[in-house]
């Protein structure tokens, strides 16, 4: 299930946004993905598909 313990950040600027300085952590992707789904939507008009997901996964970083 869900890994603990850890942060995860994630930076629009990673994926494509170089001007968006939106960033979000938090403790798990399923945890932040609608998070990072509604600001996709709302700030940049953009309905995440599966392939947009995998490359907002990829994105997620383990932070210390
Ligand atoms: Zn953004």
């Amino acid at each position: 299930m869900e890994a603990t313990g850890s942060t995860k950040q994630f930076r629009c600027a990673n994926v494509g946004y170089s001007e968006c300085e939106w960033h979000l952590e938090g403790n798990s992707e399923a945890e932040m993905l609608p998070q990072i789904e509604d600001h996709a939507l709302k700030v940049h008009h953009l309905e995440l598909k599966d392939q947009a997901v995998e490359h907002i996964r990829n994105a997620i970083r383990d932070v210390a």
